[in-house]
């Protein structure tokens, strides 16, 4: 039985994080009996991967179908986090609609402004709605205000509700069937589908989440995937209720999933087209827009701390990335960590989640090294260099401190910058520009959402913001500024790379690019906690920051006979014996260079900065 695609609406829910999208999505759920209460086990049913629920957040789009009113309902929750737009701007390319989710005790925040815009770039028609009218901190009538002079968008229109209570939400479903348009329908006469996510199931293989543009999908069909020239047969499709629920047919404007039956990570991937019709070459096989390709601009390396696991990292990273087309890696050595691969991220929590899910999932142990930027480079000569890393307009890229050449080689560096943009209240916009420039950031643009809150834009540099810049601006403004950043271009900088040598051996993935004015303190830092963190010898180990030549600081540990049970008078030999254990798996955990080991933690402390 196959719905009437005028009864068919397909939408997402967007706003700022923890608005309530997530929040809502179950009470959309509950009201439309897709679930039963009993089977609502926990809050935020959509958030399925054990990393989302723990952290409260969500971080992968999820769809689910609901029935309303004689009304197929296609929804598709998404993440709120700045790392995570491109899950949000592929779940917007496969709707018609979007639920503008905006917190009734908060107002318009940074995600608020870009996930709007990005629904707005691809005519989706808007729902907005007020949440968490429950809460005595709600302030409908100057948030309403806020979204009609902010967005321009007509406060009649707007819906409030309680994602928490249920209150209202009814109607916004009724909203959501009135005020989103059905998929249009079409006169082509092959099938055609966009890949919107792909992911890799253990016991189906890679299974792809589709939005059906023309014709009909079914099992045993003979399809194609036109970008990467593929062609398989269907083995199942279905709808999401959130899991797998297989039906007849996904048919015109349908949302759903494809088990496809392939086996490895290139073949099915997002932004791709599914097509039925003649061979590859057959004149109608035009591919429908799929998406920009994401630019990762967070690097780092990442190491097993097992060299034995270096196959099992390689197998890990090439299942996980079928869930996360956002990650780019390619192999990387380090004399220091061995085998490993230099990863592309979309910011730092984007790494910290990858690095968490290869653990966690793969049973793997990793080290990574400090993130950094991509630069461009002008060389005043060629000699010896890799020719692959030059591009058509004449840059030599690097995107780790170890690919950096000799100084001597290098015209210019040119660094990242990042339009970003702050809301923030009145009261700290004065300690928010003190950070901004203490950053190298350029202001270049402010209004007033209000009375109260200001929007400011800068330029950024991309160095400054990945390490700590939003935990920063979070605390000096009380938790009440947002933020959102998006890369512009490249311009000019005086920056350095930074050494650390410990005993005499420069650790590389302990060497860092920075701004020259930033280079003294930082090298200083890095040495005090190293000296905290590196077990003494039974001779002095010297831990020294360096650029080029130069010495820039140094600490001296000295030396001593470590005999961790010395303290402990006889006596208590299982206490004894637990601290030996301790001792013992502390050791595991450590790196040799040359004649000093580094336990893993020192990179990780080292990698955050004051
Ligand atoms: P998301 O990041 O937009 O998906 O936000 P979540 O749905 O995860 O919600 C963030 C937090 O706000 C959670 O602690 C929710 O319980 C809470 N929350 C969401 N909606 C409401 C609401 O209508 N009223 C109240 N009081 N709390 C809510
Ligand atoms: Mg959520």
């Amino acid at each position: 039985m196959s719905m009437s695609i005028d009864k068919i609406r397909n939408f997402c829910i967007i706003a700022h994080i923890d608005h309530g999208k997530s929040t809502l999505a179950d009470r959309l759920i509950e009201v439309t009996n897709t679930l039963q209460k009993r089977e609502m086990k926990r809050g935020q049913m959509l958030d399925t991967m054990d990393i989302e629920q723990e952290r409260g957040i969500t971080i992968k789009l999820q769809p689910i179908r609901m029935a309303w009113k004689g009304h197929q309902l296609n929804l598709i929750d998404t993440p709120g986090h700045v790392d995570f737009s491109y899950e949000v701007s592929r779940s917007i390319a496969a709707v018609d609609g979007a639920i503008l989710v905006v917190d009734a005790t908060q107002g318009i925040e940074a995600q608020t402004l870009t996930t709007l815009y990005m629904a707005m770039e691809y005519d989706l028609a808007i729902i907005p709605v007020l949440n968490k009218i429950d809460l005595p901190a709600a302030d409908p009538e100057r948030v309403s205000k806020e979204i009609e002079e902010v967005l321009g968008i007509d406060r009649s229109e707007i819906i409030s509700v309680s994602a928490k209570t249920g209150e209202n939400v009814e109607s916004l479903l009724d909203a959501v069937c009135e005020h989103i348009p059905a998929p249009k329908t079409s006169d082509i006469a092959e099938t055609r589908a966009l890949i919107f996510d792909s992911v890799f199931d253990p016991y189906r293989g890679v299974v792809t989440y589709v939005r059906v543009v023309d014709g009909n999908l079914k099992a045993g069909q003979k399809v194609h995937l036109l970008n990467a020239k593929r062609t398989f047969d269907i083995l199942e499709v279905g709808y999401f209720s959130p899991g797998y629920e297989k039906s007849g047919q996904l048919s015109t404007g349908e949302i759903g999933y494809v088990i496809t039956g392939l086996k490895t990570t290139s073949e099915a991937r997002v932004g791709d087209t599914v097509w039925q019709g003649a061979g590859l070459e057959s004149e109608e096989a035009k591919a429908l827009p799929g998406y920009a390709k994401v630019k990762p601009f967070v690097f780092a390396s990442m190491f097993p701390l097992e060299a034995d696991d270096y196959p099992v990292l390689r197998d890990a990273l090439e299942k996980y990335i079928l869930s996360d087309s956002a990650l780019v890696y390619e192999p990387a050595s380090s004399s220091a960590l061995g085998n490993g691969y230099r990863c592309g991220f979309l910011g730092l929590l984007h790494m910290e989640i990858v690095q968490e899910r290869l653990e966690r999932e793969f049973g793997l142990d990793l080290i990574i090294t400090s993130p950094s930027v991509p630069f461009k480079l002008t060389l005043n000569s060629q000699k010896g260099i890799d020719q692959s890393r030059i591009t058509d307009d004449g840059f030599y890229v690097i995107s780790t401190p170890e690919e950096m050449p000799p100084r001597e080689f290098i015209d210019l560096i040119y660094e990242p910058y990042a339009k970003v943009e702050i809301v923030v209240p009145s009261e700290y916009i004065g300690q928010v520009m003190e950070l901004v420039q203490r950053k190298r950031g350029i202001q270049t643009n402010m209004s007033y959402l209000n009375e109260a809150r200001a929007l400011i834009t800068y330029d950024i540099p991309m160095l400054e913001i990945i390490v700590d810049f939003y935990d920063q601006l979070k605390s000096i403004t009380s938790g009440y500024a947002s933020m959102n950043y998006e890369p512009v271009d490249y311009r000019p900088g005086d920056l350095v790379k930074l050494d650390i040598v410990v005993a005499d051996e420069p650790v590389d993935s302990l060497s860092t690019i920075v701004h020259r004015q930033f280079a003294e303190a930082q090298g200083r830092v890095v040495c005090k906690k190293l000296k905290e963190i590196i077990p003494r010898a039974q001779f002095p180990i010297a831990i020294q920051s360096a650029v080029g030549a130069k010495v820039l600081s140094r600490e001296t540990l000295s030396a001593l006979r470590k005999d961790v049970t010395a303290k402990l008078y006889g006596g208590d030999v299982s206490r004894k014996m637990k601290l030996l254990k301790k001792q013992k798996e502390g050791k595991k955990r450590m790196k040799q260079f040359g004649k000093v080991s580094i336990p893993q933690d020192a990179f990780l402390t080292v990698l955050k900065r004051e």
